[in-house]
């Protein structure tokens, strides 16, 4: 999560985020494989485009990756955008949001909201824990 938002988004593009699934998808990705793509199963560096949107596939062992692997936006059960406006308004926002008011924001059950934020919680907390060692290969991967 800090890996994710460490560097200053500008307003513009953080706006488009909270509007389309696909710009959150594009963010992640081009974090995600800034140094390029390694397969997570055999160490191939080539791919191709995946089946979804701004997803990649091993051109070797076809193993496919998302833009949301190993992140905790993996298999939501809402859209991303919703996610990552809770995801930023967490990590980055000046107020303290109740999970009620996220609800009411973002046309959510509160238990979704609820579900989530512990979620982020839970990362934030165990990247506290770790080694700085750790802590640097898990920012470099973006999972947290
Ligand atoms: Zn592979």
């Amino acid at each position: 999560m800090k890996a994710l938002f460490k560097g200053e988004i500008n307003p513009v593009q953080l706006a488009e985020m909270f509007e389309s699934d696909e710009k959150c998808l594009e963010f992640l990705a081009e974090l995600k494989w800034q140094d390029g793509f390694t397969c997570r199963k055999c160490g191939n560096t080539n791919y191709c485009a995946g089946m979804e949107p701004h997803s990649r596939r091993c051109t070797k062992c076809k193993t496919k990756e998302t833009a949301t692997n190993g992140t905790i936006f993996h298999n939501l059960k809402f859209p991303i955008s919703k996610a990552f406006y809770i995801a930023y308004k967490v990590c980055k926002g000046k107020e303290d949001i109740s999970t009620y008011e996220f609800a009411r924001r973002l046309s959510l059950r509160q238990m979704t909201c609820w579900k989530f934020k512990s979620k982020i919680s839970d990362a934030l907390k165990e990247m506290d824990n770790l080694s700085n060692n750790e802590r640097n290969s898990i920012e470099r991967l973006l999972s947290c």
